[in-house]
């Protein structure tokens, strides 16, 4: 089925590889505001040449670029993509700098390859695959792409809301995905929501001489003793009602991971553990990584920190905490659980700054499209590893009400995602493509 697409896809390898590198040239950091409009132009540009009719959506933030082709089939298959990338920092430690895309040991290294430059070109190649073959799409096509992703997407509802009726379809590719450590193909049906705080407290006008701590008060000490009435010593989370509402996983969901293998002991070794956090192992262990919830100090800040000692009481410190959220949790009401856990014990001089949250989402593992994604892996990489959700997050919630929602790609456990040496295999950039080709087959039949 789809011959000549296939072929093409093969002999036209080269120029796909080239396509993702231009893409990756540009140093498209949200983070820092770089490289947003000539990036979603250049992506604009991509679908255009792919043969989709195309919008550039301004937000408030980074414009949202959609594409789409309406072939009057009954099916409608949806790519969520985003353009926008990590920061390339620390510098000296890339073997090749970071946006200077380059082939080596039949990988593509540079910053956004794995993360998702990489997989939004393979996609909008192969649809550009069908247009230059003269074959006729037997579904029609949706891409929704991006520019803030990795900066949690603060402006992407401006778009969602005012365009409802686009974001339908009969099944959606996330995105994100790859192989994991034994080279087997995994899918993510779900994400967890997030909450992302900055606590800070303030206690003196400036910093003063460390000696006068015997009279002032300690912004340190006010900080480390409301955090420590977060979380307890088994990490149970002890802000008051945090868990209300929290949906265990489901009969379906537990089944599904009793087959995953989640490398116990490879990954001990990787992050040179002992044990995983309270002893956690086998089906506990999972049920932790895919339905617990968490509360974790992402960065501390206060006083001196150089080389050295510099006696000093310092005036502030801040924290920042993200909590990753379990379907029936929402990041508005932790707010409020938040605020007034502090303020019951005695710390309403703490200030809370909302930066990011999101609500989780899921795809139900019954759902027939899972078993479409399942049929056209096989034909391609053969087994699909299924997790009921990924222990990371994402917006899906704005999606998942309209759309079922499967996160697979070309990325593998070597990516180095937001991480220095990013890369891909040039050989799972190829056969990516010939998955979305064997979904679109798939789905055609449905
Ligand atoms: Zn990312």
């Amino acid at each position: 089925m789809y011959e000549e697409v296939s072929r093409s896809i093969d002999d036209d390898l080269h120029s796909s590889v080239d396509a993702l590198k231009k893409l990756v040239e540009i140093p498209t950091v949200a983070a820092k505001g770089e490289g947003i409009p000539e990036t979603s132009e250049l992506v604009e540009r991509m679908l255009r040449d792919a043969g989709l009719e195309t919008q550039i959506h301004p937000t408030s933030g980074a414009p949202v670029v959609t594409g789409w082709l309406d072939v009057g089939a009954k099916r409608t298959l949806l790519f969520y993509d985003h353009y926008d990338v990590q920061p390339a920092e620390p510098m000296d430690l890339w073997a090749s700098p970071p946006f200077e895309p380059e082939v080596r040991e039949g990988r593509l290294w540079g910053r956004g390859v794995a993360d998702n430059k990489g997989d939004t070109t393979s996609r909008i190649q192969v649809i550009k695959a069908f247009k230059e073959t003269g074959t006729d799409l037997p579904v029609n096509i949706k891409f929704v792409i991006e520019g803030e992703e990795e900066i949690g997407s603060p402006h992407l509802p401006e778009y969602t809301k005012k365009n409802k009726d686009f974001i339908t379809a009969d099944g959606g590719i996330w995105e994100f995905g790859g192989a994991d450590i034994d080279g087997i193909q995994e899918a993510w049906l779900g994400l967890k929501g997030i909450y992302y705080v900055e606590l800070e407290v303030e206690r003196l006008s400036k910093n003063v001489h460390s000696s006068l701590a015997c009279i002032l008060p300690s912004a340190a000490y006010r900080l480390v003793w409301a955090l420590s009435t977060l979380r307890d010593g088994n990490s149970r989370i002890l802000i008051d009602g945090f868990y209300d509402g929290m949906k265990p996983l489901t009969k379906a969901e537990i089944k599904a991971i009793e087959k995953i293998d989640l490398h116990e002991a490879d990954f001990k070794e990787i992050y040179a553990v002992d044990e995983y956090l309270n002893g956690l192992s086998g089906m506990e262990l999972k049920k932790a990584y895919y339905g617990a919830p968490t509360c974790n100090i992402c960065g501390i800040t206060s006083g001196y920190q150089g080389r050295g000692s510099m006696t000093v009481l310092p005036a502030k410190a801040s924290v920042k905490i993200d909590f990753r959220l379990i379907e029936g949790m929402h990041p508005d009401e932790i707010h409020r659980k938040l605020r007034r856990h502090l303020d019951s014990h005695g710390f309403n001089d703490i200030k809370i700054g909302y930066i990011e949250g999101y609500p989780p989402a899921k795809t139900p593992i019954s759902h027939p499209f899972v078993k479409i994604v399942k049929a056209a892996n096989r034909r391609v990489f053969g087994d699909l590893i299924i997790h009921p959700t990924s222990p990371g997050s994402g917006p899906l919630y704005l999606f998942n009400r309209y759309v079922p929602m499967v996160s697979v790609g070309c990325s593998d456990h070597l990516g180095n995602a937001h991480s220095p040496n990013e890369s891909i295999s040039l050989e799972n950039f190829r056969r990516a493509q010939h998955r979305i080709v064997a979904i679109i087959d798939e789905m055609s039949r449905w």
